[in-house]
C-alpha cells in the first residue's frame, strides 16, 4: 500500500520500551495474546537486552513476525560514539526518528575503599532545555521537545547491552572483578528531568520493575534546575529516587543571573520544597554548585551558602562541580580555591563533596558534543 497522510498513523510502530509491564500486558490482550507474554518479552528486553524480536525464541513465530510489523525497540541510531583516553568515560551522540540529536554518557568508577564497582549512565530527558542556564551548553540551545519514556529507557539500554558484551575492569587495578552491568543512572544529561515530569516517572518504572531491568530506587538521582511544584510532587511519589538540586549560587540575585528560572521561583520557596521533601522523604537532598571562577566562588559565597543549608542539618549534601568550560566564558577556580570553598562548608559543617573531573577530552558537559557535532556538520 502507497503511503499516503491517511494511513501514515497506522504505520506508527509502538515503541515497547515506552510501556510498563501492565500496558504491555493490556497490549497484548488488546491483540488476543495471554498476558503473561508480557513478562515473558519484558525479560527479552531488560535481562536479555535483545534488539531484535527474531531472537525471542520462547515466542511464537507468528507473533514474532507480528511484533516486527507493529512494535519497535527504541528506535535511534548512533551517529557518534567518543571514549575518553582512560575509557572511564564514554559519550554517545543519539539521533531520534525525528533526526533530534542527544547525548548520553556512560561513567565507570573503579571500587575505592569501601565504594565498589560502579557503572552510572547520565541519561538527557530532552532535546535541549527551556532553561537557558547561562554555563550549559544545552541551556544554550533552546528547547526541542520531550523525550518518550522509550527514549529514556533506550538510552540505559544501549550502555547495558556494551556493557554486558564487554566488561569493564579498572585499568592498573589487577583483580578487581570487571563489572558487565549498569549499577546507577543520573538524570543529567540534556534537558530538565521535572519539566517533562510524566514520561521521566515512567522510564523510571519501567526501569525499576523486578521483572525487568530492576535497578533500585536509590540507584537512580533527578537532577533538577528547581522546579517547586514538581519537587512537591515528586516528594509524594512511591518510587523514592535520589534528588538533587542544581542550586549554584546562594542569593537570589546572582542566581537569577545565571539561572533565570530563579525568577519564578526564588531560593526562599526552593528551600522550603526542600525542606518539606526531606520531611516527607527522610532522605538527603544533593545540591549540586557548579563553580565558576570569579562569580560564585569567594569566601563570602561559601559563608552565604552555609548559612542557607545549615538549617537543613546533615540531610543537605553539597557538590562542587568545578565549571566544564562551553562557549560561554566562565572558568573553573584553583584546586588552591575549591578547597578552601570546601573547608568553609566544612567549618560550618556543611557535608560536601567535589566531582572529580573527568572526560574533558570527549567534551563531558551534556550538549557539547552536540554543539561540536553541529557545529562540524554545517561546516561541511
Ligand atoms: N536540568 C537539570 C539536569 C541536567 S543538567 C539540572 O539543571 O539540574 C545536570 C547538571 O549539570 C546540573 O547541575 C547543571 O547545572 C550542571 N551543568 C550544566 N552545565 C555545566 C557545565 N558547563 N559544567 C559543569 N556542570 C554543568
Ligand atoms: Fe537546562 Fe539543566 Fe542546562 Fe539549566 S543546567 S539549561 S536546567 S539542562
Amino acid at each position: 500500500m502507497p503511503i499516503t497522510k491517511s494511513n501514515t498513523n497506522s504505520l506508527k510502530k509502538t515503541d515497547l520500551l515506552s510501556l510498563t509491564l501492565p500496558q504491555l500486558q493490556q497490549w497484548f490482550v488488546e491483540r488476543g495474546e495471554p498476558p503473561f507474554r508480557a513478562k515473558q518479552l519484558f525479560s527479552w528486553l531488560y535481562q536479555r537486552l535483545v534488539t531484535d524480536f527474531s531472537a525471542m525464541t520462547n515466542l511464537p513465530q507468528s507473533l514474532r513476525s507480528q511484533l516486527a510489523q507493529e512494535a519497535s525497540i527504541g528506535p535511534m541510531v548512533v551517529r557518534s560514539e567518543q571514549h575518553s583516553k582512560d575509557d572511564r568515560t564514554r559519550k554517545i551522540l543519539l539521533e531520534l526518528d525525528d533526526g533530534k540529536l542527544i547525548e548520553s554518557v556512560l561513567m565507570l568508577y573503579p571500587p575505592i575503599g569501601e565504594s565498589s564497582v560502579r557503572a552510572t549512565v547520565c541519561v538527557s530527558t530532552q532535546a535541549g532545555c527551556a532553561f537557558g542556564c547561562t554555563f550549559c551548553a544545552t541551556g544554550q540551545m533552546g528547547f526541542d521537545r520531550h523525550l518518550t519514556a522509550g527514549e529514556i529507557v533506550a538510552q540505559v539500554l544501549f550502555f547495558a547491552r556494551e556493557l554486558r558484551d564487554a566488561p569493564w575492569s579498572a585499568k592498573g587495578l589487577p583483580g578487581s572483578a570487571p563489572i558487565d552491568h549498569i549499577t546507577n543512572i543520573v538524570l543529567m544529561g540534556m534537558g530538565e528531568p521535572l519539566h517533562n515530569y510524566d514520561n521521566v516517572l515512567q522510564a523510571l518504572r519501567i526501569l525499576n520493575n523486578l521483572d525487568g531491568f530492576n535497578l533500585g530506587a536509590r540507584h537512580m538521582t533527578v537532577s533538577t534546575v528547581g522546579l517547586v511544584p514538581a519537587i512537591r510532587k515528586l516528594s509524594q511519589e512511591p518510587l523514592q529516587v535520589n534528588l538533587a538540586i542544581s542550586l549554584h549560587a546562594p542569593t537570589d540575585e546572582l542566581r537569577s543571573q545565571t539561572m533565570p528560572i530563579n525568577k519564578k521561583y526564588p531560593l526562599e520557596e526552593l528551600l522550603a520544597a526542600c525542606k518539606d521533601y526531606i520531611a516527607a522523604t527522610g532522605r538527603q537532598v544533593t545540591f549540586e554548585y557548579v563553580l565558576l571562577a570569579g562569580v560564585n566562588d569567594t569566601a563570602a559565597h561559601a559563608h552565604l551558602l552555609s548559612e542557607l543549608l545549615v538549617p537543613l542539618k546533615q540531610f543537605a549534601h553539597v557538590n562542587c562541580i568545578p565549571v566544564n568550560a562551553t562557549s560561554a566564558d566562565y572558568k573553573s577556580p584553583s584546586g588552591e580555591s575549591i578547597r578552601a570553598f570546601r573547608n568553609i562548608l566544612f567549618e560550618h559543617g556543611v557535608s560536601n563533596s567535589v566531582r572529580a573531573e573527568r572526560g574533558d577530552d570527549i567534551a563531558a558537559a551534556c550538549g557539547q558534543l552536540r554543539t561540536r557535532f553541529e557545529k562540524n556538520r554545517n561546516q561541511q
